[in-house]
């Protein structure tokens, strides 16, 4: 555990687009499950059934989103550690 890893990653635009994302998905299946669960109750068994999955959706979205942006990320880090590399 001496390996410590101080590479700084420099953010693209697409760094950023990813985030954004990525932020938003996981704000949409936060909000997803507060009507499922603020909703369900009063609701139908079909109408909760919609809402379960509309929040299963946002789910999937968001991890979606979150991989990509991690990917991106990693794909940043072995380029930076590849060019230390290289100049080292
Ligand atoms: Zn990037």
């Amino acid at each position: 555990m001496n390996q410590t890893d101080q590479s700084q990653i420099k953010w693209c635009e697409l760094c950023r687009h990813l985030s954004v994302k990525f932020a938003t998905g996981a704000r949409l299946y936060a909000e997803a499950v507060a009507l499922l669960a603020a909703n369900a109750p009063t609701k139908s068994w079909s109408e909760y059934k919609r809402l379960l999955h509309a929040a299963e959706e946002a789910r999937r979205g968001s991890e979606a989103a979150g991989i990509a942006f991690e990917e991106h990320l990693s794909s940043h880090h072995e380029t930076v550690q590849r060019s230390t590399r290289a100049t080292g």
